[in-house]
């Protein structure tokens, strides 16, 4: 089953890395690239524009020059005065000495050229630098002014062309002498004059025109002017090229780019810290997240206790280990362990020692599984290997002796030696391949029989097993119904006081009335009755039900046997005297028998509780003696009014000696300890007589009388009372 936490465990750093780091890196270098490339194309653009419009003006300032070169000209063209001096020669005192077309025209308009050239292209009038020259225009100019001439013969306005001239370049304009007053029609083109005005493009005109129109580093070039960054290309009218003139274009956009650099590059710098800032606390909360979900992954597959693998990594591992191919999940083995006593030590030493004892368990088990074996804690004491053996069922079986030997060792917990079995259950995969389910199930029914085995021991899984257990599933059933049905009944049986022939006391024993069973003897209910706890009510309805009918015998004292699990149960004195209360019965009247194992789990807590019960004033019973641990010293510290001497002796007393040896130092001990002595299952007269020999006090067995019903009861006690009315004390009488 795949989760959010499984996932994330696997999540490692490295992937954290390629998931996450390089493409947030990939999507910040991408977007950085963005905005640099913006600004670097958007300045681009804006510098572009400015070298558009600069050179927009440095066309305006080069054509309003020719403009102005025109009209310049033209004020003289169109003057008689002009027209009159100037014609096939020129009158140089009129141009000169009176200053009509000399020195002024560079001085005041800055020409550097004058020509005055006739239709046959013949110069007849020159001016350089405002001195009258003998020089040529045509060879002044010898490319581009006889076209211009050509043209502007036959235009009436000037017309105005760049002429190079060396190394120089001209704006140079020519018109035609003639003024308004004369009808151009009926002037022959041959006999027109023209007069030409060139301004020299040198550096004056080009810092006059950069102050005019803000452009800076103005130059004329002669090369290859693609190479300049800003630049109008200077050409005749025929579009001849005569070089270029230049400037250093503003560059807006640079500007835009030195004032933006710094705080970008700052802003990039901030935004690169807090990215890594970012990615890294998202790697450091991811790693952790990554841990956590590490840990929880181990949590839930992992005994807090013990740390070893919990029931759902164990059946995880066994789908996983039955799944294999059959040659090798046929040796697989499931073995269940549950530890014997455990319970004990925890009630006794308490919670904090049970847990160290079960780590110390785990540990051993840990030592002991081969490395391709699984063990787990499923649950409380109990634990489960998954072998994966070759011989089947040989390595189970050789596993499991080297658990209990492992166990059997004594466990040292808070100073104290402690020592605990296991009890353990096989199941072999052979049969119940593909269902793990099933072999888990198996193997606990083969534990359960192990525990009923006498414990420390093991047991594998058969076949019939399942069927006695769902027969004892089907009784544990009926017996529940049972109580709340009221199908229990009791019987009683007499207790006869040898010494004085009379009837003692009465035992209630418990029956069972199944409706299809028929009369179900105790001990087959009973230890079931104890495993499931319903010892506890049956006790008590028992006990209550004694005590009601021994009422209606007077005199006669009621024994009521005691199960260890009752006795385990706090509330017992309680219900003891709650019962006594509620019947009104004498308490001394009421005879409790107990079993030595009641006395030998915890000592301490059953002499509180014989107290607690001999306080409300009622005798206890040491019932079945000398089928236990037999222990004299058991005698000696408990309050006990009474020894029943176990059946088996007296069955045995007429086989061999030494129960009648057994049988007589028991007398003997209760006669010492002031007890009274109770001799159970007396078949014979012959024991009987043995017994009254020996100076047992009460006898009790199918001589006298079955257990039988409270009628049938009531008419023996009636019976005897009358056949051994004043017979008591004579020893012939048993
Ligand atoms: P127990 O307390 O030792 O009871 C005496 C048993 O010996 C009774 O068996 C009785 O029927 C049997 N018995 C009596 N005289 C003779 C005899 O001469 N020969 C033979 N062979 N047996 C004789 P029962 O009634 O089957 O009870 C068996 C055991 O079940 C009892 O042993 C007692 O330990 C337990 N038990 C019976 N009733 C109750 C009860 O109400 N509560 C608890 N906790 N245990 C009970
Ligand atoms: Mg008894
Ligand atoms: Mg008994």
């Amino acid at each position: 089953m795949r989760t959010f936490t499984s996932d994330l465990a696997r999540f490692s750093g490295h992937q954290f890395t390629r998931r996450v780091v390089y493409p947030m890196a990939g999507v910040m270098v991408v977007m950085i690239a963005v905005v640099i490339s913006f600004i670097v194309l958007s300045s681009r653009q804006q510098n572009a524009l400015e070298v558009a419009e600069s050179t927009r003006l440095a066309t305006t300032a080069l054509q309003v020059k020719a403009r102005e070169v025109g009209r310049n000209l033209r004020d003289y063209t169109i003057r008689p005065d002009v027209y009159e001096n100037i014609h096939d020669g020129i009158d140089l005192g009129w141009a000169v000495t009176e200053g009509n077309l000399g020195a002024n025209i560079y001085d005041d308009l800055g020409y550097e050229l004058v020509f005055a050239v006739t239709s046959k292209d013949r110069t007849i009038y020159s001016l350089v630098n405002g001195a009258p020259d003998k020089v040529d225009a045509l060879t002044v100019m010898p490319r581009g002014l006889r076209d211009l001439l050509h043209v502007a013969a036959i235009q009436p306005e000037p017309t105005t062309s760049l002429i190079k001239s060396g190394n120089d370049v001209f704006v140079v304009a020519a018109n035609a002498i003639l003024p308004p007053s004369i009808d151009r029609s009926t002037v022959n083109s041959r006999d027109l004059t023209m007069l030409v005005f060139a301004k020299k493009l040198d550096q004056k005109f080009l810092d006059q025109m950069g102050h005019d129109y803000l452009l800076n580093g103005l130059s004329i070039s002669a090369g290859d002017h693609r190479v300049l960054e800003a630049f109008i290309p200077l050409m005749t009218q025929n579009r001849v090229p005569l070089g270029a003139i230049s400037w250093t274009p503003r560059k807006p956009g640079n500007q835009l780019l030195n004032f933006i650099v710094l705080p970008l590059a700052i802003a990039l710098v901030i935004l690169a810290a807090f990215a890594i800032l970012v990615v890294r606390n998202a790697r450091r909360s991811t790693i952790a997240l990554q841990e956590s979900a590490t840990h929880v992954t181990h949590l839930a597959h992992h005994d807090f206790l013990t740390s070893l693998p919990n029931r759902v990594l164990f059946r995880e591992r066994l789908d996983i280990a039955i799944a294999q191919p059959p040659e090798r999940s046929n040796g697989l083995s499931v073995i269940c362990l549950d530890l014997d006593n455990f319970k004990e030590v925890n009630d006794s030493l308490g919670h904090g020692a049970g847990d160290q004892l079960l780590q110390q368990v785990a540990e051993r088990l840990l030592g002991c599984i081969g490395h391709n074996d699984t063990v787990a804690r499923l649950g409380g004491d109990e634990f489960a290997v998954i072998q994966m053996g070759m011989n089947q069922p040989h390595d189970a079986e050789a596993l499991s002796r080297k658990l209990i030997e492992c166990v059997r060792t004594s466990f040292v917990i808070e100073d104290q030696e402690l020592h605990i079995g296991v009890s353990i259950g096989i199941a072999l995969a052979g049969a119940e391949r593909g269902n793990p389910e099933r072999l888990l199930k198996n193997a606990d029914i083969a534990l359960y029989r192990a525990k009923q085995g006498g414990r420390a021991t093991y047991r594998i899984f058969e076949a019939q097993m399942d069927a006695e257990l769902q027969e004892r599933r089907g009784l544990e059933y009926d017996l529940r119904q049972a109580v709340l049905k009221g199908e229990l009944e009791l019987h009683y049986q007499p207790l006869i006081d040898l010494e004085k022939r009379e009837v003692a006391a009465v035992e209630a024993l418990v029956r069972w009335r199944h409706p299809t069973r028929g009369l179900v003897s105790p001990a087959d209910f009973i230890p079931l009755a104890e495993e499931t706890g319903l010892i506890i009510a049956i006790g008590e309805w028992v006990l209550e039900t004694a005590c009601t009918q021994a009422l209606s015998w007077d005199q006669l004292r009621i024994a009521v046997n005691l199960s260890p699990v009752q006795f385990r149960n706090r509330e017992l004195v309680e219900t003891v005297h709650q019962v006594l209360q509620r019947t009104g019965l004498d308490p001394a009247r009421l005879e409790l028998e107990i079993t030595e194992s009641v006395l030998i789990n915890d000592a301490a807590a059953a002499l509180e509780i014989l107290n607690g019960l001999k306080g409300l004033g009622v005798k206890i019973a040491m019932d079945d003696f000398g089928t236990g641990y037999s222990s004299l010293g058991y005698l000696n510290s408990f309050p006990f009014d009474k020894i029943k001497i176990d059946k088996s002796f007296i069955g045995d007393l007429s086989d061999t000696e030494k129960s009648g040896a057994i049988v007589k130092s028991v007398i003997g001990l209760g006669q010492s300890l002031n007890m009274v002595t109770t001799a159970e299952g007396v078949e014979t007269v012959e024991q009987a007589a043995f017994l009254r020999q020996q100076g047992c006090d009460q006898v009790q067995g199918f001589y006298f009388s079955k257990p039988v019903e409270a009628a049938e009861l009531s008419l023996f006690v009636a019976r005897w009372r009358a056949e051994n009315e004043g017979l008591g004390g004579t020893a012939e009488a048993a």
